[in-house]
């Protein structure tokens, strides 16, 4: 957010354009229920309740939803995003292999998939 409220474009801040005040709206949201979500998760595993299907869904889910963010974030940096000198271009690239390690997004779907 902070990279916005600096970077001028057409006269303005690229947080003042609203897609960008929307876009981080959106983030801001989706992050508040995730948070909730992933204490519930916790919640249950530590009192030895979270099931399996309940765990691939979640691993499914945050490791989606953090690309889905940092895709966003970095989108909103523009060409710099992509420059490692922004801590962006490193999120962006460590959240891809979070759909690949421990258990593929396609797999947790397909275990999901076994409860139902
Ligand atoms: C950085 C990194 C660290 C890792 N660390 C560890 C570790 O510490 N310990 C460990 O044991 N492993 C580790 N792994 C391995 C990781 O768990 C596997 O890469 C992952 O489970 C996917 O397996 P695979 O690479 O064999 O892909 P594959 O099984 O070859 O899958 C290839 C593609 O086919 C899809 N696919 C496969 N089966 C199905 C299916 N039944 N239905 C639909 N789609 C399917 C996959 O989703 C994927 O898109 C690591 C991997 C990486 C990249």
């Amino acid at each position: 957010m902070s990279f916005t409220k600096e970077r001028k474009a057409f006269g303005t801040t690229v947080f003042q354009m609203q897609n960008t005040k929307f876009t981080l709206a959106e983030l801001a949201a989706r992050l508040q229920v995730g948070w909730a979500h992933l204490d519930w998760a916790l919640k249950r595993h530590m009192a030895g309740e979270l099931n399996t299907a309940e765990a691939s869904a979640a691993k499914l889910w945050h490791t989606e939803m953090q690309n889905d963010v940092c895709d966003a974030a970095l989108q909103l940096h523009g060409g710099a995003g992509y420059m490692n000198e922004y801590p962006i271009a490193r999120l962006w690239r460590d959240a891809r292999v979070t759909r690949i390690f421990g258990g593929t997004s396609e797999i947790m779907k397909e275990v999901i998939s076994r409860s139902l």
